[in-house]
């Protein structure tokens, strides 16, 4: 069997997404918005199963990790205070031929050189002048759109942590070293949101402050850093695609003294999925000077007070659904027929089994189990077309499993399991059906 598991672009994908509901240009029947997304049936339930994935590693599973939920929109002096009014924005330049635009540390990354080039890398025409662009979406709040009412969609879910940090810790009276995390919409006016999801204007993001002596920075930096790491590979995505990259001190944010990111191989070259990073005090202090309030923290065993180092962890929700889609793509070529296939780990897989009868009139006994397995899976039942071409559907959506209904295991109580990647078939008891699903999904297998 011939397999080609590395795309070249993502054209396949992106068509893929669209014709099977995974993924749709925001607005498309008005052209399309860009750098907007919206999400379909099978991809709502992805995104969801890798976010349930993510809160359950990183929150649930801890004793030392509370969740919590903040409004998007803060007070302005949020945003004052953790330096985004002030310093929240790239530099761009434009092709003054072709009218391209270009983000200027990424032409110089491209071009692996210290300072971006002078001419435009698609046409070499000459660009201008680079000027800033600001990232943060602007809105206002109340009736009056005077300048005292703007507010700003939030550029990262982080802040609120920060400045929610006594009040969840005397909430829950946990002790330093402990973390605070949450998922949510962030807004960024990208200057070129390009291939496909991966920079979006509008995504959701999935980030750990984790508070601690400044002491222990760096141990438990090591240590998210490894559990982070250890996360996306859980995801079912392949090692050899994954690194990790430490920062260069010229390239660290102006708040961080150590990052470093998991990266990814695209098809358009290595990029980051999250950073890990050492924020020292940085916010809270931040906070603390600008708020007047307290946020530090006394430590009874230590006898001392302090105000905390934090260790985040910030990834992106959006950015790693693209990753497993990528990831798990694959076109093999079996006998005469290509397949395509999504090789999706089965346990974030959105849809789990299908249910076929092998022909109509067994609709009845193949509906029972239907019945009995949305109990406990996400199951379609699917009685149209050849069973070849429902094998091919499922395969290209990356169900796991698809169960066929037939006369022999009518008379002895059995129906064939297929697997998706091996494509072998295994007569299992209706009795013992759900057992044997609930294994075979599991990330334990
Ligand atoms: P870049 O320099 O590439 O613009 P960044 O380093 O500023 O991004 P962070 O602020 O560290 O990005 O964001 C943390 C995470 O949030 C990223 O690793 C990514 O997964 C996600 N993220 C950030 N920006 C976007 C975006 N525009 N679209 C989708 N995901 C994003």
């Amino acid at each position: 069997m011939k397999t080609t598991d590395q795309l070249e672009t993502l054209d396949a994908l992106v068509s893929l997404c669209k014709r099977r509901g995974y993924i749709f240009q925001s607005s498309e029947i008005y052209g399309g918005l860009n750098g907007f997304w919206d999400y379909g049936p099978l991809g709502v339930e992805l995104r969801r199963n890798i976010l349930d994935f993510w809160w359950n590693r990183v929150v649930r599973e801890r004793e030392d990790v509370v969740g919590m939920d903040a409004s998007i929109i803060m007070h302005p002096k949020v945003w004052e205070a953790s330096g985004h009014v002030g310093s929240f924005y790239d530099m761009m330049v434009d092709c003054m031929s072709c009218k391209r635009r270009f983000r200027t540390d990424h032409l110089a990354r491209d071009a692996g050189t210290d300072e971006p080039p002078k001419t435009c890398p698609e046409c070499s025409g000459d660009l201008t002048e680079p000027r800033e662009f600001g990232l943060m979406f602007e809105t206002h709040v109340g009736a009056t759109k005077d300048s005292q009412a703007v507010a700003y969609l939030r550029p990262e879910t982080a802040q609120a942590m920060f400045v929610n940090f006594r009040n969840v810790q005397m909430a829950t009276r946990m002790k330093v070293p402990f973390g605070i995390a949450q998922s949510g919409k962030a807004f960024r006016n990208e200057v070129t949101p390009r291939n496909f999801t991966f920079r979006s204007r509008e995504f959701e993001q999935m980030e750990l402050e984790f508070f601690v002596h400044p002491e222990e920075e760096r141990e438990w930096f090591d240590f998210w850093l490894q559990e982070r790491f250890s996360w996306y590979g859980d995801l079912g995505i392949r090692q050899e695609k994954l690194r990790l990259r430490p920062h260069r001190e010229d390239e660290l944010a102006h708040y961080a003294r150590y990052t470093s990111d998991v990266e990814y191989e695209f098809p358009f070259g290595w990029q980051e999925l999250e950073g890990v990073a050492n924020r020292g005090s940085f916010d809270l202090d931040q906070h603390m000077k600008a708020s007047g309030k307290e946020l530090g923290y006394f430590d009874d065993a230590r006898n001392e007070k302090f105000v905390p180092s934090v260790i985040e962890s910030s990834a992106g929700l959006d950015r790693t659904v693209l990753t497993v889609l990528a990831d798990a793509f694959a076109v093999e070529q079996v006998g005469e027929e290509e397949r395509t296939v999504l090789r999706l780990a089965p346990h974030i897989a959105p849809r789990q089994v299908s249910v076929f009868p092998l022909v109509k009139k067994l609709a009845e006994p193949s509906r029972k189990l239907y019945d009995e397995l949305k109990k406990h899976f996400n199951v379609l039942y699917d009685a149209g077309g050849s069973i070849g071409k429902r094998y091919r559907r499922e395969d290209e959506v990356g169900t796991p499993f698809c169960v066929t209904v037939d006369f022999d295991g009518l008379d002895d109580g059995t129906a064939t399991v297929r697997d998706r990647d091996s494509m072998e078939q295994e007569r299992v008891s209706l009795d013992g059906m759900v057992d044997y699903l609930r294994e075979r999904l599991s990330l334990e297998r």
